[in-house]
């Protein structure tokens, strides 16, 4: 399965992504994770994105498409991805559509997220990471089980990202609503858009998605 995960940021796409990733056995491609590697390795595509993410703002359409046409030439891809963070823009996901279909496959299903501007604040300001694993928690939402230790690797240090500070998520929503929202219509007009209420907790909203997940493949294997 090809799948997007579409929502604005701290919908929460990361941490339904790992889970997509888990049951279904897809790979997650995070576009906001392969720069903040670029931008730590001070790879040259790094340096040109290090300050646009720090404000907020979106990189330039042709990074993002170069990155992530790159990664799904990977191996791993082969039996599909989750993309969690692109496309972001419609010349984004333009491309997205040529680059599958020169390789002669296509999107299955854009999942969006829908969560309210003034949840997203908190959600976002509140995440941190564990910068051994990965695994996402929040001061609010999600608290490791025994504080201060990860609860998937037992590692004892996290990690909060530069951009999660309420100055740059209100950036960061702005451009969601002028520049990301409209994908939602431009992949409701190709039958592939699939709207989840992101409000409620973790389980619940994956309760959703599985199960937009499980029909879709139901449908797609009687087809
Ligand atoms: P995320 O981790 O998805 O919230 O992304 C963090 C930041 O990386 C964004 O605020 C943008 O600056 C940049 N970014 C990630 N994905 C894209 C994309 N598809 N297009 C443009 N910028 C992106």
């Amino acid at each position: 399965m090809r799948i997007v995960l579409l929502g604005p940021p701290g919908a929460g796409k990361g941490t339904q992504a790992r889970s997509i990733e888990k049951a279904y056995g897809i790979v997650q491609l995070s576009t906001g994770d392969m720069l903040r590697a670029a931008v730590a390795a001070g790879t040259e595509v790094g340096k040109q994105a290090k300050a646009i993410m720090e404000r907020g703002d979106l990189v330039p359409d042709g990074i993002a498409v170069r990155v992530i046409g790159d990664r799904i030439e990977a191996s791993d891809c082969k039996s599909g991805f989750i993309l969690d963070g692109f496309p972001r823009t419609i010349p984004q996901a333009v491309s997205l559509g040529k680059l599958l279909e020169q390789r002669g496959t296509a999107l299955d299903a854009v999942i969006e997220l829908s969560v309210v501007d003034e949840q997203l604040v908190e959600r976002g300001a509140g995440r941190f990471t564990c910068k051994n694993c990965g695994e996402g928690y929040h001061d609010r939402f999600k608290r490791p089980a025994t504080p201060g230790v990860c609860d998937k690797c037992g590692a004892t240090s996290f990690s909060r990202r530069a951009d999660d500070n309420e100055a740059t998520i209100r950036s960061r929503l702005a451009n969601y609503h002028a520049q990301t929202s409209p994908l939602a219509d431009f992949y409701r007009r190709q039958g592939k858009l699939f709207t989840v209420d992101g409000m409620g907790p973790i389980d619940e909203v994956w309760r959703q998605i599985d199960n937009v997940l499980c029909r879709f493949r139901a449908s797609a294997a009687s087809n």
